[in-house]
């Protein structure tokens, strides 16, 4: 089955055709790093991991570019937002960016969020940021205004395209602040005067200054990318004016050659049904939620609902995840201990295997409609009943089928969806706890037996303590985490 992408520049689902067979090159707009990232960034992250993850595991090389802006995003306000994390945290802008980039990458390491093959800083590009900026100037595209460069945006009629906006409606919705150096009032930044109290400034042939946002993304992914090159994602809420200027600064800059050919945009994130913002008070950074939360019930959460809509953070949702989260890794677990009491020699039923793999087509048949990861949820859990099913009701599954559905696990929850943590033994205490567990179990059998009950229910509440739970029935009695 084909690959198919709801491109937002056509806004219709298209087949994925690459520029290159059997590579992918792909670019993010990352953070700007002047702050410990919140939840709706792990949104956007996660989501684009995962078409990451999927592009790799159907055997797409992929060069996967994220910025990581490390000047000139201006608060509304005019500030730089790394000079404001300086003023803020009383420390140098380049020691900001550190902190903050530490920061960015530790949140996305516990995420499972893998690292981009190039993580290139606005700051490392400012002689090629120069080397764009004149050259839309001389080709007519920019103009000076003492010490400013500025995107004539009327010079590139199809601006607005992405956003589906259209030239006039931006002059009448824009004409009340209109800025007298500007020609349009549209019309943005490529490179702006530093004023005296601006720390980050380098020389330019229009003065010392510092790039406009919007800049760095456009040269940065087509520097290691090419252009045109086949996808660029990020958040929603910047598709306008950040994304529209990239593409309108590229399209100009290489004459008329698309910028990206398919535009992956992720939805936003609330919070209890609210926008998330600092001045609501209810801005919740990854590291508060990973205090509540395992890594892997936030990607779970995150990717139980669809991409592109917009997802609500709830004290419900998140245990919800938990929950299902939890049923997925006790199955693996008890594949897992199966895995140690099974015969060595035994070989997988091909027409057991078969009816596994049925599940992985499926799997794969929902990533490939627009990375439908809440179908490739559903069809996961599908196959995790299956295979409790089996382990509960087949007791000689040989090790060769018990290995082949360990496998799809480790593809589909682990490759593709990173919710399968690597070292899920270690996290569930390990083959060797496993037994001990049931050492301890057969002891309380023992005890229940010969009556003593107070010794049996010390063993169940001390394991209760330790987040294992006994269930007895008729058979015996089976073991669980919570
Ligand atoms: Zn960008």
């Amino acid at each position: 089955m084909a690959l198919k992408i709801y491109n937002y520049l056509s806004r219709k689902m298209e087949r994925f055709r690459p520029v290159n067979d059997g590579r992918v090159h792909m670019y993010v707009c990352g953070p700007t790093v002047y702050d410990h990232s919140h939840l709706g960034h792990a949104k956007t992250y996660v989501a684009m991991d995962v078409v990451v993850r999927y592009f790799k595991y159907r055997g797409y090389q992929v060069r996967y570019v994220r910025n990581l802006t490390d000047v000139g995003h201006l608060l509304d306000s005019g500030e730089d937002r790394i000079t404001k994390g300086a003023r803020r945290d009383r420390i140098e802008p380049m020691e900001v960016v550190d902190t903050y980039i530490k920061s960015f990458h530790d949140d996305m390491d516990t995420l499972g969020v893998l690292r981009p093959s190039i993580s290139p800083r606005a700051t490392c590009h400012i002689p090629e940021i120069i080397k764009w900026v004149q050259g839309l100037l001389d080709w007519g595209y920019a103009y000076e205004s003492e010490g400013n460069v500025y995107f004539s945006i009327e010079k590139f009629p199809e601006y607005g395209k992405l956003a589906n906006r259209k030239l006039d409606d931006l002059e009448a919705g824009a004409r009340v602040d209109v800025r007298e150096e500007k020609h349009h009032p549209s019309d943005f930044a490529l490179w702006k005067r530093a004023e005296p109290e601006h720390i980050m400034r380098w020389d330019s042939p229009w003065g010392e200054g510092y790039p406009g946002w919007h800049i760095e993304c456009s040269v940065m992914a087509t520097k290691y990318l090419g252009q045109p090159f086949d996808i660029h994602g990020g958040g929603l809420e910047n598709i306008f004016p950040h994304n529209e200027c990239e593409i309108a600064q590229a399209e100009s800059y290489h004459q008329g050659v698309p910028f990206a050919n398919y535009w992956i945009l992720v939805g936003s994130l609330t919070v209890n049904g609210m926008k998330m913002s600092k001045s609501l008070g209810n801005s919740l950074t990854i590291q508060d939620a990973l205090k509540l939360y395992s890594p892997e019930a936030l990607r779970y959460f995150i990717l139980s609902s669809h991409y592109r809509g917009p997802i609500d953070f709830s004290r419900d949702a998140l245990q919800a995840a938990q929950r299902g989260m939890n049923r997925m890794l006790n199955t693996v677990q008890k594949l897992r201990f199966r895995m140690d009491d099974a015969l060595p020699a035994g070989t997988a039923i091909l027409a057991q295997v078969a009816a596994l793999e049925d599940y992985r087509e499926d799997f794969n048949a929902a990533l490939d409609d627009d990375f439908n990861t809440p179908q490739a949820l559903a069809t996961l859990f599908e196959f995790t009943r299956e295979v409790n099913r089996q382990l509960d009701e087949n007791d000689d599954i040989s090790m060769g089928t018990l290995s082949a559905m360990d496998k799809i696990f480790r593809d589909l929850a682990g490759t593709v969806l990173g919710i399968l943590p690597e070292n899920l033994e270690e996290r569930l205490g390990g083959a060797l706890v496993g037994k001990l567990v049931d050492t301890l179990v057969e002891l309380r059998e023992e005890y229940r037996a010969s009556r003593e009950w107070s010794k049996a229910d010390t063993i169940r509440s001390r394991l209760n303590e330790m987040g294992i739970v006994l269930e007895d029935s008729p058979e015996g009695t089976t073991w669980r985490l919570k």
